[in-house]
């Protein structure tokens, strides 16, 4: 398996507090990794550090083989590296179609596109995806009217209209109920093995990240705790003391 992100040695500090230190991960093209930790163990830290949405103060990050460690997020999401919220950022005065043909990196580079009619094949990618999310019937609704979880999956159908090599979601789960749960993580899998999308997971519902990841990592105080296979990390006694609970 070839090496899609290489992160060696990231630290991070914010006034002093560390919400980072000497992080090493790696993510292989076509798996699906979940991010664990108790609050405040640096997760969404690393996810910014990785997208370029502040600099680190050392280490290296690595995507397809280009260092990317000082590039911003237009650059870095350009190459095929994008991540979605935990809280959604859906255009909620805008219909679900629109979200998607905005969502392009093709229309949000032409400033044309915003006068002039969106070309058509951007419509059909988009009712795909909406189909694929299973928001058809909802096309010409405000996203801002869908329910929370449909606001989520259709986030997550933003984000594959840019076709991205790696997607980094935040708690993909939080807030939705159990049947848009199954839903949602059946279309990641889908994601991932129909159309090639790594994915790296931060996820607080251990049967789901279970159920979903093919390797853990375990941050704690800002640093990996625990790396490996998702029942040995599940069953490793530090995770369990510093996250799973006695
Ligand atoms: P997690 O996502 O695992 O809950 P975070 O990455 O959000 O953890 O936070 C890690 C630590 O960094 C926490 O102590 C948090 O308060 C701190 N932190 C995160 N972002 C900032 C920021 N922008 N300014 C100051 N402190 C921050």
């Amino acid at each position: 398996m070839s090496t899609l992100l290489e992160v060696t040695g990231v630290s991070k500090a914010f006034e002093g507090v560390k919400a980072n230190t000497d992080v090493s991960i790696r993510v292989n093209a076509g798996e699906i990794v979940g991010l664990i930790g108790p609050n405040g163990s640096g997760k969404t830290t690393l996810f910014n550090s990785i997208v370029g949405y502040h600099p680190v103060d050392g280490g290296t990050i690595q995507f397809a083989g280009k260092e990317i460690t000082t590039l911003r997020v237009p650059e870095i999401a350009r190459l095929g590296l994008l991540r979605t919220f935990q809280q959604t950022r859906v255009y909620k005065q805008m219909n679900c179609v629109e979200n998607l043909q905005i969502s392009t990196p093709a229309a949000q580079l032409s400033t044309a596109s915003l006068f002039v009619r969106v070309p058509k094949p951007v419509t059909e990618k988009a009712e795909a995806l909406l189909d694929f999310v299973g928001l058809s019937s909802k096309r010409y609704l405000l996203a801002g009217d869908l329910s929370f979880g449909q606001q989520k999956l259709l986030e997550f159908a933003m984000a594959l209209m840019s076709e991205p090599k790696l997607l980094l979601l935040d708690e993909p789960t939080a807030g939705i109920n159990p049947t848009l749960i199954n839903g949602l993580i059946d279309r990641l899998r889908r994601a991932n093995a129909e159309f090639g999308v790594t994915l790296l997971v931060i996820e607080h519902n251990m049967r789901v990240i279970m159920n979903l990841a093919t390797r853990l990592y375990c941050l704690a105080q800002g640093k990996i705790l625990a790396e490996g296979a998702p029942e040995a990390v599940r069953q490793d006694p530090r995770v369990i003391e510093a996250y799973l609970g006695g």
